[in-house]
């Protein structure tokens, strides 16, 4: 499997349809219904799941094409996907973020709540290998969470833009 070096390169919206269909896979392994719905619902998490959203964001986002969807649909919709291993969580000051299930490094501000993936993925991987391997035996990390302050508490839209003091 050459997946390593091709699956830095791969199309982003090529990843969300190989994810649709070992979802589909999975559905039909389990003997569980394959609905439009829950492609459709599966489709919108997988679209943005690079943002660490909340089930609100979530929500929010499939109400924009289903605005008659209810709360424990998408919410049982998510347990499902997460159950199937195609998504994970983490708790954020104690919210549920949801996240690409791939080990890495997450960044978590909080100034500003943002949640943000560590850039270089090599390194991300070469600190989980590193971990699993102090932890031993068959030891497999779920999720590596940074705390941080990037100091510009109460300026959630400027966080981006500024850089700290110089
Ligand atoms: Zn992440």
């Amino acid at each position: 499997m050459a997946d390593e070096a091709a699956g830095a390169q791969r199309d982003w919206q090529q990843q969300v349809e190989e994810k649709l269909v070992r979802l589909v896979t999975e559905l039909r392994r389990q003997g569980l219904r394959v609905t439009a719905q829950r492609l459709a619902i599966a489709r919108i998490v997988f679209e943005n799941i690079k943002e660490h959203p909340s089930f609100m964001q979530i929500l929010e986002k499939v109400r924009e094409t289903m605005p008659s969807v209810s709360p424990s649909t998408v919410y049982n919709n998510l347990q499902l996907l997460e159950k199937l291993g195609l998504i994970k969580s983490f708790d954020v000051a104690g919210e549920t973020r949801y996240d690409n299930i791939h080990p890495h490094i997450n960044i978590v501000c909080l100034d500003t709540g943002k949640v943000f993936d560590a850039e270089d993925e090599d390194e991300s991987r070469e600190v989980v290998q590193r971990i699993e391997k102090l932890l031993g035996g068959s030891a497999r990390v779920y999720e590596v969470v940074v705390y941080a302050f990037c100091g510009n508490e109460g300026q959630q839209d400027a966080a981006r833009e500024a850089s700290g003091p110089g």
